[in-house]
């Protein structure tokens, strides 16, 4: 049977940290880290996660903003907030929740966040470093999945890992992030072909397609460390749960080592949230 990797402890344990650094940041500059979170319309599930990461930043001691607008919501009027955040020296984090209702361009709402503010590391100039291996603010859900992989690989140097998934907020900054930590990296997606020998050669397999139970244990090397970042909302005997992309019974009686869902990938994905709004408040003090 693998061994679990727990996102709710771990997250628990950067938690700690990002709470001891909000502390300092106090006690040693009389500055409280704060994070602007920006909601455009009424997505059941954007609101969750939004009310989520307030609660989060609550208890680790910062401060939060919270922007609710109407789906109504003219890009004009969104793009003029985020210029208003940007100068405002209280904010030191900004997030807008994704996705935005169709008449707004993402593109555009996040080239204009400062990206000395941009905590959630998807400003073209953040992409960029990371891509050059000089990021400061590295996108949460793939910076989450390292702190894992690290507890069961303190060196990842020459592992082969395959990350199945190729979206700018996960899959790219993942393969991105291995690659810096001296993995060969294999990037699958949906037009791959014979996606399973390519999983069965691995030694890690990141699984971000958004396919419900998609690994299933004949992709998985015997010992393989497995990351599931998949969220599938499916209904069993008519109440809610929440399923990842790999078949987890099946895939854990293969694997080494292996996330669960939920409790895995998801906490994590905020701990780092915070984790970033505290490093970009460090960075803002020079
Ligand atoms: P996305 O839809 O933007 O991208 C999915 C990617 O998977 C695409 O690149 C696509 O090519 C690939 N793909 C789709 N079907 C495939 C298949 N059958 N085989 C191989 N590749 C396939 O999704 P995303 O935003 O990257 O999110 C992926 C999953 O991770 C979703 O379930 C999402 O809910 C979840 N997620 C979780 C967290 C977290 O904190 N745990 C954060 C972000 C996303």
């Amino acid at each position: 049977m693998a061994q679990l990797i727990d996102g709710k402890q771990l997250s628990n344990q950067v938690l700690q940290e990002v709470a001891s650094e909000v502390e300092r940041l106090k006690a040693e500059h009389d500055v409280e880290p704060t994070l602007a979170v920006v909601l455009v319309g009424e997505d059941p599930a954007s609101q969750v996660y939004v009310r989520n990461k307030v609660k989060r930043a609550k208890e680790a001691g910062m401060g939060s903003i919270e922007h609710r607008l109407g789906t109504e919501t003219t890009q004009g009027d969104l793009n003029q907030l985020i210029e208003r955040l940007n100068h405002d020296p209280r904010v030191h984090g900004i997030l807008v929740q994704l996705p935005l209702p169709s008449h707004l361009d993402e593109e555009e709402v996040i080239a204009a966040i400062n990206p000395a503010k941009d905590v959630d590391g998807f400003h073209p100039l953040n992409v960029g470093a990371l891509a050059a291996g000089q990021a400061s603010l590295v996108p949460c859900t793939p910076q989450g999945c390292m702190i894992m992989l690290r507890q069961v690989h303190p060196d990842l140097s020459g592992k082969h890992a395959v990350v199945v998934g190729r979206s700018n907020i996960v899959g790219k900054p993942m393969a991105a992030l291995l690659l810096q930590a001296n993995c060969t990296v294999t990037i699958a997606h949906s037009r791959t072909q014979d996606i399973e020998s390519l999983c069965r050669n691995a030694d890690i397999v990141v699984a971000a397609a958004g396919r419900r139970e998609l690994v299933d244990a004949d992709w998985i090397k015997p010992g393989a460390t497995v990351i599931d970042v998949g969220i599938n909302a499916i209904e069993v005997e008519g109440k809610r749960k929440l399923v990842g992309d790999v078949a987890f019974e099946a895939v854990a009686e293969k694997a080494g080592a292996i996330t669960p869902v939920p409790g895995g990938v998801g906490p994590m994905t905020i701990a780092c949230l915070l984790l970033n709004t505290t490093r970009a408040a460090r960075h803002q003090l020079a």
